[in-house]
């Protein structure tokens, strides 16, 4: 068996809970840490969009002048998830529609 060390994705807090399953019977899991935003968590997200670096990626991307499908072609996430997250800084909205 091999442990694998879990650490919360959005403050790397290794000060975890098992945390029930969710619906597809994943290992779900709940930091600790009362200063994180981030309550519960998987350790392998489906969606990649969900994930704070690649949120970090469509701003970087956006800054660097690329256009929403672009952005969401390199991260391999939906337009629409490009949209939502550049909807929370409307400068750089501006600048790409
Ligand atoms: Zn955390």
């Amino acid at each position: 068996m091999v442990l694998v060390s879990i650490k919360c994705p959005d403050c790397n807090s290794e000060d975890i809970k098992k945390n029930g399953k969710d619906k597809t019977g994943k290992q779900r899991y709940l930091c600790c840490n009362s200063n994180c935003t981030r309550r519960t968590f998987i350790t392998e997200y489906v969606q990649n969009g969900r994930l704070k670096k690649v949120k970090d990626k469509v701003v970087e991307m956006a800054l660097n002048g690329s256009g929403i499908r672009d952005t969401a072609r390199v991260l391999k996430i939906s337009p629409n998830t490009v949209l939502n997250e550049l909807k929370k800084n409307e400068i750089l909205l501006k600048k790409l529609t």
